[in-house]
């Protein structure tokens, strides 16, 4: 597998790009577009071992950011019109039924992909921006989409289903399809690789903890169940996601405080989770202000861990044997307390970390169980950007 592929992830108000040479598995460059859409605008455009190309100017939309960062190329290198580029993939959060792998981009799928905001209102319109712009950019390159959704395709009905009247899934689509889907495939690949077997032949629960977490549970490299749902709002406790609530709290609010469900579906969205319970939404702060003898940050990291617990029990019931938890995303990967308290009492069940190793600070994958017991604890950096260039280029070579 080889050539160089770009790499585009459009948000609401950013766009975040990387050139990826795929055989040597490695970033020649990577940049992000802040602000985008608003009176004031950055572009960020880093390489390794250098200085960072930073240019401060409005970027009034994603095809003048996605202009800023082509720029950035042509004034810091590396120039993209050497660079052996063979495509440009694109990340889109929502798949819904239709797309359970990669695909090259046409007019029918840039189509398809707006016809999905029903689903993804926050994402999908502003990802197949993202493709326009680029589609415009590199008219000659071959244009991949990649679906946050597409690993969970896997799913079995039992896992999917939500217990509602069928014809909610039928005319409405609605139904369990699960997020992050690019870093839990990679993440799920490497602890395999990790423990030195076939990916065929490992179990594992992959806990991704960044702003937004979610878990799931790969038996033999298949999804077989995830924490969020129809939408990235269930399951674990995030950023400033709520994840799981008894869902009458809609109506309640509805008839108690007069809140409409946009509102209740923005609250839930994007004034939740450790934003709300802590204040913040960075672990790191969460901790300072625990040190400080904050009780209500106290209790948010209360809530955040028995959260992960209470998924990494039930996926180790889902999977029957499990041969590792996998944790990644930057809190995953970064803060040895939430792993450590996410898995504190789970010594019965076979998993005990090693205290030292937990509490190391070193980078790559690595094992942070004690001794070899059943289920092996690890460490893996998540890389979406290198999984989403492999599969882009493993789709036009026919693999
Ligand atoms: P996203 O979901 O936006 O990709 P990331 O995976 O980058 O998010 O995770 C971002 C979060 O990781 C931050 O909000 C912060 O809470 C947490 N984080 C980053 N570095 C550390 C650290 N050293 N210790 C604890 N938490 C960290």
């Amino acid at each position: 597998m080889s050539g160089r592929v770009l790499v585009v992830n459009a948000g609401s108000s950013s766009l975040k790009y990387r050139l990826v040479d795929v055989a040597a598995g490695e970033a020649l460059a990577w940049g992000l577009a802040e602000r985008v859409g608003q009176p004031s605008g950055r572009l960020t455009h880093s390489l390794p071992g250098r200085e960072p190309d930073v240019v401060e100017r409005p970027l009034p939309d994603h095809g003048v950011a996605l202009g800023a960062a082509l720029e950035a190329f042509d004034r810091s290198g590396p120039r993209l019109a050497d660079a052996g580029l063979v495509a440009v993939a694109h990340r889109v959060v929502h798949g819904g039924d239709r797309f359970s792998a990669p695909v090259r981009v046409d007019d029918d799928v840039l189509r398809a992909v707006r016809e999905l905001a029903t689903l993804a209102p926050l994402h999908n319109p502003v990802n197949a921006t993202g493709i326009e712009v680029a589609r415009r950019a590199f008219p000659g390159l071959p244009h991949v989409a990649v679906f946050d959704t597409a690993f969970h395709a896997t799913l079995p009905p039992e896992a999917y289903t939500y217990a509602v009247p069928p014809q909610w899934a039928r005319d409405h689509g609605v139904r369990r399809y699960g997020f992050h889907g690019t870093s839990h495939a990679y993440v799920s690949r490497a602890a395999a690789e990790l423990l030195g077997r076939p990916p065929e032949e490992v179990n594992t629960v992959v806990l991704h903890l960044g702003n937004g977490a979610s878990a799931t549970a790969v038996a033999g490299g298949r999804s077989v169940d995830t924490s969020m749902g129809m939408t990235p709002l269930e399951g674990l406790v995030m950023g400033t996601r709520s994840g799981d609530v008894d869902p009458a709290v809609v109506a309640h609010l509805h008839r108690v405080a007069g809140l409409g469900p946009d509102d209740v579906d923005r609250a839930l969205n994007s004034s939740s989770g450790m934003l709300a319970l802590a204040g913040t939404n960075d672990l790191r702060e969460v901790h300072r202000r625990i040190a400080e003898g904050d009780a209500s940050a106290a209790l948010a990291l209360d809530v955040f861990c028995h959260r992960v617990r209470k998924y990494v029990g039930a996926y180790l019931a889902v999977l029957g044997r499990t041969d590792a938890i996998a944790f990644t995303g930057g809190i995953g990967e970064n803060d040895p307390v939430v792993r450590s308290r996410s898995l504190a009492g789970l010594e019965p069940l076979g998993i005990r970390l090693d205290e030292e190793a937990n509490a190391e600070r070193v980078p790559g994958a690595r094992r942070i169980s004690a001794g070899d017991g059943p289920v092996a604890v690890l460490v893996v950096p998540t890389d979406e950007e290198l999984e989403m260039a492999r599969q882009a280029v493993a789709l036009l070579e026919g693999h």
